[in-house]
């Protein structure tokens, strides 16, 4: 049985339906592009083969260097500009959802905080998860994941 979630940006432009089974985690990143990106203290956002959101609307994209050298894509509506998702170009098969953008999302759980050391003393991450103090090395976990995708 598939339990489905949905979700959209604020003009509702851009929605998506996912597999919420199938979300692989939930993390708090800190990092100074996510607060700008977000205008917050942090983007919350859950890790998803792209296979299992479907996507309606097309999203628009900022690229831009993560600090590991991987590009990342940002993508957000282009009429509201609610930032909708992101993924790195290249782990594309992963993409990254903003939890704030769902429709309901009391279902979620956070699993850890990325770059804590760029948190803000006004948006302290929660010290009883997983803390990172920069980028997770879950992304080679990540990568070897992916074989079975
Ligand atoms: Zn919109
Ligand atoms: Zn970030």
């Amino acid at each position: 049985m598939n339990n489905k979630a949905t979700g959209k940006c604020q003009c509702g432009k851009i929605s998506y339906s996912l597999n919420q089974d199938k979300v692989i985690s939930g993390h708090h990143c800190h990092c100074k592009d996510c607060q700008r990106a977000t205008g917050s203290g942090k983007a919350t956002i859950l890790f998803i083969a792209r296979k299992y959101i479907d996507i309606k609307g097309d999203l628009k994209y900022f690229e831009s260097k993560g600090s590991s050298g991987s590009t990342v894509r940002r993508g957000f509506c282009d009429n509201c500009g609610s930032g909708v998702l992101s993924y790195a170009k290249e782990i594309p098969h992963i993409v990254y959802v903003k939890a704030g953008t769902l429709d309901d999302s009391s279902w979620v759980t956070i699993d850890s905080n990325f770059f804590t050391k760029s948190a803000n003393d006004w948006n302290r991450p929660d010290t009883s998860i997983k803390c990172f103090e920069g980028n997770p090395s879950i992304m080679a976990g990540i990568k070897t994941l992916l074989k079975s995708f």
